[in-house]
């Protein structure tokens, strides 16, 4: 479920009338409830606590999700670690007040610096991803009279989710080491001065709504935990990932959420029983992605002899995923439409000269006039973290909402913002 329902024939969030904010601080803008937020930040870390001993469940929340600062905030204060993939991640949690002690540093390609600056700020945990890395960590860390803390990502050869792009878990995927290198490589770490190695982790996709291929990877993982103690290995953590999914084919509303997240606790509990290690959770999706609307504005209606177009003020630079992953968005408009309102079928289409720009085609909708304001539903994950300046659009505002209050926690880039980062090259100056 969500906080985001009419009021008086207007979409409110939480609280706050969505109109007001769109006259306040224009379109497109993304709207995040904190209501919505913390109650999914609340069931996932209460279900993933009964899955494990007490206090050896952590849950680091993904923020490549939605790195928005008073999203960030929101969850630090409710006691989430965060999970990144960047030292700009890894800075950015450290400024919304997520301690070190509850980092985790993951990620297909780390570079020196970004090692260096992890392990100088101590967070817990780098997940290692290749031989490359596990050397580089141990030098780095090394040098700075460091131990680092850090556990092999390994791949289980099961991939999953809900689209090739975003599938990781597959040995054709780029991710992690191979279930036959982690021996060798475990032996190695051993005698390498800057690292300690204190156990597995996995992830294996994104968008995943069963518990079978998940099972299928933490069974093997489990073996695995047991084969490396029987080689005199230290295998304390076994970090489980992210990648539970969804609903965003049915309406937005649906209670959908505790059925999988319940259904997941209980067949990590099976697999993992006896196992005695402390068990990590990395969801990104799960937690902010239906706590987020993106609202647009319609600018205006082509009409064709086949089709209905409606040119909407947000882009593909704004939203990626419908031209990215084919992704579906609920569309709900904001003026809650008469029960007998005339349906439309529209293709809801960006700015952008692209064809791809295309939010959704054929969807039938309440009739639409220039300057309706629309909420594209289930937003909050890998929208606005993903928005970028093609174009020459500005990065979109971001608000949140608590209660009756909200807060502009990511102001609209303005133009002088956009133009003042280019330099002249001299030779044209
Ligand atoms: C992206 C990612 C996650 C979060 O995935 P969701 O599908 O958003 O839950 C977790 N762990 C790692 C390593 C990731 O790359």
């Amino acid at each position: 479920m969500h906080h985001f329902s009419y009021r008086d024939g207007s979409l409110f969030a939480e609280d706050v009338d969505l109109r007001r904010i769109a006259a306040e601080v224009g379109t497109p803008v993304y709207v995040y409830s904190s209501a919505t937020i913390e109650r999914h930040y609340r069931l996932f870390a209460a279900a993933m606590a009964g899955t494990a001993e007490a206090g050896k469940a952590h849950v680091f929340y993904a923020m490549k999700a939605n790195g928005n600062l008073g999203v960030l905030k929101t969850l630090a204060a409710l006691g989430a670690g965060a999970d990144t993939v960047s030292e700009g991640e890894v800075r950015k949690a450290l400024a919304a007040g997520f301690p070190p002690e509850k980092i985790v540093f993951s990620g297909v390609g780390k570079s020196e610096s970004e090692l260096r600056y992890a392990v100088a700020a101590g967070i817990y945990q780098v997940n290692v991803e290749t031989e490359g890395e596990l050397d580089l960590l141990s030098k780095v860390a090394a040098s700075l009279g460091r131990r680092q803390e850090a556990v092999f990502r390994v791949n289980p050869d099961i991939g999953a989710g809900g689209h090739a792009k975003i599938t990781t878990g597959s040995s054709e995927n780029k991710f992690g080491v191979s279930f036959e290198e982690v021996h060798r490589l475990y032996a190695r770490a051993a005698n390498l001065p800057g690292v300690r190695m204190m156990g597995l982790a996995l992830h294996i996709g994104s968008q995943i709504r069963e518990t079978e291929a998940f099972e299928a990877a933490y069974a093997k993982m489990a073996q695995l935990v047991v084969a490396l103690r029987g080689e005199g290995h230290r295998v304390d953590r076994l970090d489980l990932g992210g990648g539970l999914g969804i609903p965003y084919d049915i309406p937005a509303d649906f209670d959908h959420g505790p059925g999988l997240i319940e259904a997941y606790a209980a067949m990590v509990a099976r697999v993992t029983a006896g196992l005695d290690v402390e068990l990590g959770f990395e969801p990104g999706r799960l937690i902010v992605g239906n706590a987020g609307i993106l609202m647009t504005q319609v600018l205006h209606l082509n009409p064709r002899p086949t089709k209905q177009f409606a040119v909407v003020d947000a882009a593909m630079n704004d939203l990626v995923r419908p031209a990215m992953y084919e992704a579906y968005h609920e569309i709900w408009p904001v003026r809650e439409a008469a029960a007998d309102a005339r349906r439309i079928a529209y293709d809801v289409v960006g700015p952008i000269c692209e064809s791809s720009d295309t939010f959704t085609a054929g969807r039938e909708l309440p009739e639409l006039a220039p300057g309706d304001l629309i909420a594209f539903m289930t937003a909050g994950a890998y929208g606005a973290s993903m928005s970028s300046t093609y174009n020459q659009r500005l990065l979109v505002a971001e608000v949140l909402v608590k209660g009756s209050e909200y807060a502009v926690t990511r102001p609209r880039q303005s133009y002088e913002e956009l133009l003042g980062s280019d330099r002249s090259p001299p030779w044209l100056a």
